[in-house]
């Protein structure tokens, strides 16, 4: 008899059961096994012994599920490495990692049977035994070229996707066999060839293949050759390109090495609606040959597609969102990580809380594979890793082709309103802009983020925002208490209605959405077709596109938006951008709040004039001296990466350290208040000052339920190993007393 550790898709880590040698059961496999009294559940096989675990009553598995291991020891190792860094269990991994058809669950065998899929399979064709060689098909055509010239070209035809593919066996898949089925059908009935079911290959096949790639520019070329070498010495290379400098083109050019060596590429993209426009780029060149993976795709398919990736051969070009990252590679060359700096490549809203770009360079590392992390804007965490020699660093500093960087206009707020130059939320400067646009019948995007649901003050003599001294970030306004808090370490002072900075009675509550600016615009340009998009108004995929695909078609004029407006839009129409309000982007109660408003201030300014015409970008602000303001206007990266990096260092924040945050939830206010202290309380018995609250969140209240928080800052450098065995006794000791079990308490590692 065996034993078998399994895991399943609950929060515990495994669990034993015997297995029958018959089975054939291997790592990496999954099983159908019973738990408890009438549930039926799919594990993965994570070991096999030959050891009677020390458990009295070991149920045997039932069946092995799928003929080829859904895990690979690689992917095992992931796995592992995802469970123990996100303080998280493999049975969370598993529910995350495998799309729901292909991990069936029921309440009994034969509703579970019902359930599963099947990989996907295709017809495949073969010769007959009797014309396997040349000389053989050589006779059949001198015998048969007059009577029926079409079989034997299709005869002909096979043989040469068989020689072509170098197939042993000589099958083919039909879809290659371009013809139709009553044809074939003829054939078979004559005993030409023989055909087969077999499991669906990768869409274009393996075997050479040529592709039409595009010619890069010398700048894009360089560049290019600098990630090779940087590959070439196993590093990650960091490609940090401004927007429209062509960094598609060079990942295609990577992607072509890796598929013509017969080895996987997958692409990681922050979001699938906004990334569509990649996505098609790299389909015009390899086509039929891309694999899309993401959540809006139907069960069926995402369960058929893991299924199928499990059982290539390599060669695939998989393009898809951060849950990508688990699909089965087998012969794993390149990943690409776009847009790294994305913060949609974390998730937060359950465990296990990963970052897919973290993740894809673990990952890389199991797998032997390379890496490219693309961004016009690079996280300060990647950024560091680069000067520190530990990334490859790999600059492209120009537009590709004509295209300039647009012109940027600093518009003071406080001086507008002092002089008459404003009305309502614009500045005369913004707009000039938009009316010489307009005239142009050119196009206009508007951007606010109304990021954050509470409020800031803000002195609307100064335009100073009262900040943490402890934590650097701006305080934010509860309404409740008439206190201002730190978002952070729960530090709190009265809301005063006087400037702490300039001492005038001239504090405000800031902040405005999109809708009211859609409203404001609406009405200053009545001839205008004004679109918005944002949360609300994007609420399926359809209605995204439609919005998105109408912009591009110039059926509208001015499009006001949310962040959603500064991903990667290649729109060709548009003239000015307009910023309006980056004071709420400078003062976000964040610790990467400037990060954040480079970024995006950054990225936005990167959708105006892409083609042509030199496009103008106009910032308001009532800060215009801020050094965040400075370095978008010089568009000087590293200036800001540079004073940034030293903020970080000063307060101990990440990439100087790593963020855990404990969140805990509940009804009752009052337990949750203890709960939180008591955690609060033996955490500092181990880590000290690296602890800080609890505090109420920044959310108090969402459906019905209370919310405190507290934060944990290890400093780089320090064993995280510790660190994690720590905070598992923490919450294992709080855990621990019953009457707390009504809290829910999740933790989220590299939180921001
Ligand atoms: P990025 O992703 O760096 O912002 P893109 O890859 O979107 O830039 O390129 C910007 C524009 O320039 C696109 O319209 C793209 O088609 C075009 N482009 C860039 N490089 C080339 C090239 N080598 N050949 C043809 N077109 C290019
Ligand atoms: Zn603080």
């Amino acid at each position: 008899m065996l034993y078998a550790q399994v895991v399943l898709p609950l929060a515990q880590p495994m669990y034993s059961f015997s297995l029958d040698e018959s089975l054939a059961v291997e790592v990496g496999d999954a099983v159908v096994v019973q738990f408890g009294s009438s549930r039926f559940y799919t594990g993965i096989v994570w070991s096999i012994s030959t050891q009677r675990p020390d458990y009295p009553r070991l149920k045997p598995i039932l069946s092995k599920l799928y003929s080829r291991p859904l895990l690979t020891p690689q992917g095992q190792r992931l796995w592992e490495w995802i469970a123990e860094y996100y303080l998280s269990t493999l049975g969370e991994v598993m529910r995350l990692a495998l799309p729901s058809l292909a991990k069936p669950s029921a309440t009994s065998l034969a509703e579970l049977d019902e359930r599963s899929i099947e990989p996907p399979v295709e017809q495949f064709i073969a010769l007959s035994k009797e014309l396997q060689t040349e000389e053989a098909i050589a006779a059949y055509r001198e015998k048969n070229v007059r009577r029926a010239p079409r079989r034997v070209e299709t005869i002909e035809r096979i043989a040469a996707l068989a020689f072509e593919r170098s197939a042993d066996d000589g099958f083919v898949p039909r879809r290659l066999v371009d013809v139709d089925t009553q044809h074939l059908a003829a054939l078979r009935s004559k005993g030409l060839i023989r055909t087969e079911q077999r499991l669906r290959e990768s869409l274009a096949g393996s075997g050479a293949q040529q592709f039409l790639l595009p010619t890069l520019s010398s700048a894009q070329s360089e560049a290019l050759q600098q990630i090779r070498d940087g590959h070439a010495s196993d590093k990650v290379a960091l490609l940090h390109g401004v927007t429209g400098s062509g960094k598609t083109e060079i990942y295609i050019h990577l992607i072509a090495d890796h598929l013509a060596k017969g080895e996987d590429v997958m692409v990681l993209v922050p979001e699938i609606v906004i990334t569509s426009q990649l996505i098609e780029r790299l389909e015009r060149i390899f086509e039929g040959r891309t694999t899309t993976y993401h959540s809006r795709l139907t069960p069926l398919r995402r369960g058929r597609t893991f299924l199928r990736l499990a059982a290539s051969t390599g060669g695939e070009l998989i393009v898809g969102v951060r849950s990508t990252i688990f699909l089965p590679m087998r012969r794993p060359g390149l990943v690409i990580v776009d847009e790294e700096h994305d913060m949609g490549y974390k998730q937060s809203d359950f465990q296990p809380r990963y970052n897919a770009r973290d993740c894809a360079v673990v990952m890389s590392r199991i797998y032997g594979a390379k890496v490219v992390l693309g961004s016009a804007t690079p996280s300060l965490e990647s950024y560091m890793n680069a000067i520190s020699g530990k990334y490859h660093y790999v600059e492209l500093k120009e537009r590709w082709g004509s295209g300039v960087l647009p012109e940027i206009v600093v518009s003071d707020t406080i001086r507008a309103v002092k002089r008459g130059e404003r009305r309502t939320h614009f500045n005369f400067d913004l707009l000039r802009n938009i009316e010489r646009s307009l005239e142009g019948g050119e196009q206009v995007i508007l951007f606010q983020n109304r990021r954050g649901y509470a409020p800031y003050l803000q002195c609307k003599t100064c335009g100073y925002s009262p900040r943490c001294p402890h934590c650097n970030v701006t305080l934010t306004q509860h309404k409740s208490s008439s206190r201002m808090e730190c978002h952070y370490c729960g530090y709190a002072v009265e809301n005063s209605l006087i400037c702490p900075n300039c001492q005038t009675q001239d504090m405000a509550t800031m902040g405005f959405g999109t809708e009211k600016v859609e409203e404001e615009v609406s009405r200053l340009y009545p001839e205008a077709r004004v679109l918005r998009l944002d949360g609300d108004t994007s609420t399926s995929e359809s209605a995204f596109r439609r919005i998105v695909s109408s912009f591009e078609q110039r059926e509208a004029d001015i499009l006001v938006g949310t962040q959603i407006v500064s991903k990667g839009f290649d729109f060709e129409g548009v003239s000015t951008v307009g910023i309006l309000n980056a004071d709420n982007l400078l003062s976000a109660p964040d610790f990467r709040a400037a990060e954040r408003a480079f970024q995006l201030m950054m990225q936005v300014s990167g959708r105006a004039g892409r083609h042509n015409d030199r496009g103008r970008v106009v910032i308001q602000t009532s800060q215009p001296k801020h050094p965040v303001i400075q370095y978008v206007t010089s568009g000087d990266y590293h200036a800001m990466a540079r004073t940034e990096l030293a903020e970080r260092k000063a307060f101990g924040y990440p990439p100087y350290s790593r963020i855990i945050r404990f969140m805990m939830r509940c009804s009752d206010y009052e337990l949750l208040r203890r709960v939180a202290h008591v955690l609060a309380q033996t955490l500092r018995t181990k880590f000290g000052q690296r602890v800080m609250g609890p505090v109420s969140s920044a959310l108090e209240m969402l459906r019905g339920e209370h919310r405190a928080e507290i934060i944990l800052k290890i400093e780089a450098g320090a064993s995280m190993r510790r660190a994690r065995e720590l905070i598992g006794e923490s919450l294992a000791a709080v855990r621990s007393d019953k009457s707390f079990n009504k809290v829910t308490i999740s933790v989220d590692v590299d939180a921001s």
